[in-house]
């Protein structure tokens, strides 16, 4: 453990495509170097000539601990210890009822959606505490409040993660660093496209917005919290959802 993190150095994952290239995009264009994480390469490449040399792809499964930790050491060496990490890779489906959900694919999603939050925030808390400084995002969900349907795996870890995420601001604010879990409803990326025109007819019918979020809304919102005047927001759950969880 070497050098000091740069507070203008992130790391984002999931960030090929959807909410996790709209918060690298506006993190980049905000002035930080950013770290783009996920595994599709062409993806990946194509976002980083976009931003050019504001940004550096690292492909990476995040649910694997030991390319986890090699990706984050790589990342030190050629950008510099980051100060922010945006932990955004997940996955939603298949979505089945609990008695049809098998072993595997329980792991499978708590591989990506928890333990992945959990690798990329081990390598960096310790880096962070010696520094005086540091800010983590975790991208839940509003189902990490609420449950719904045929949505148990994928409820169960995006309510993990919001009880890691208040754990690690409990833990470890006192070092400068705050932890935050966002809670977006439902935003308009691949995820939500490959609902059924049916499903997306009635979700839309109980959102007082009328609309779907965007990744850049939420993108925003990311940006702000670990801006400059994002330091007093410390184990909060921000939910970003047009007013969909404000009534029954
Ligand atoms: P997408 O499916 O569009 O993108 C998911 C991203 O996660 C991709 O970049 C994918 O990259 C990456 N990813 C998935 N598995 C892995 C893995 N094992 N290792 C590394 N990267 C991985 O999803 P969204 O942009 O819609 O969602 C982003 C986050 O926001 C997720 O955590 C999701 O749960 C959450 N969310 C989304 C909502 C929505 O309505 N869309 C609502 C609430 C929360 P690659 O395939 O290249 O590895």
């Amino acid at each position: 453990m070497g050098a000091p993190v740069n507070a203008n150095i992130a790391v984002v994952t999931g960030a090929s495509r959807g909410i996790g290239a709209a918060i690298a995009e506006v993190l980049a264009e905000n002035g930080f170097r950013v770290a783009l994480v996920a595994r599709d390469v062409a993806a990946l490449s194509k976002l980083e000539t976009k931003l050019g040399d504001r940004a550096r792809s690292f492909v990476c499964d995040v649910a694997d601990e030991a390319a986890v930790n090699a990706t984050l050491d790589r990342i030190e060496t050629s950008l510099g210890t980051p100060g922010v990490i945006v932990n955004n890779a997940g996955v939603g489906g298949p979505f089945h009822r609990v008695d049809e959900v098998d072993t595997a694919e329980w792991d499978a999603l708590f591989g990506v959606n928890v333990d992945g939050v959990r690798h990329f925030c081990r390598w960096a808390l310790p880096r962070m505490k010696a520094s005086g400084y540091g800010r983590i995002v975790n991208i839940s969900s509003i189902q990490g409040l609420f449950g719904g349907a045929r949505s148990s795996t994928y409820a169960a870890t995006k309510h993990a993660i919001i009880g890691f995420s208040k754990t690690i601001a409990a833990e470890w604010g006192a070092y400068g660093i705050t932890c935050n879990a966002v809670c977006p409803g439902y935003i308009d990326t691949e995820m939500l496209a490959n609902a059924d025109p049916e499903s997306r007819k009635e979700l839309l019918r109980r959102i007082p917005a009328g609309r779907f979020g965007s990744a850049e809304e939420v993108a925003r919102l990311v940006a702000f919290i670990v801006g400059p005047f994002g330091g007093y927001i410390n184990g909060s759950s921000l939910v970003m959802d047009g007013g969909l969880s404000a009534h029954l």
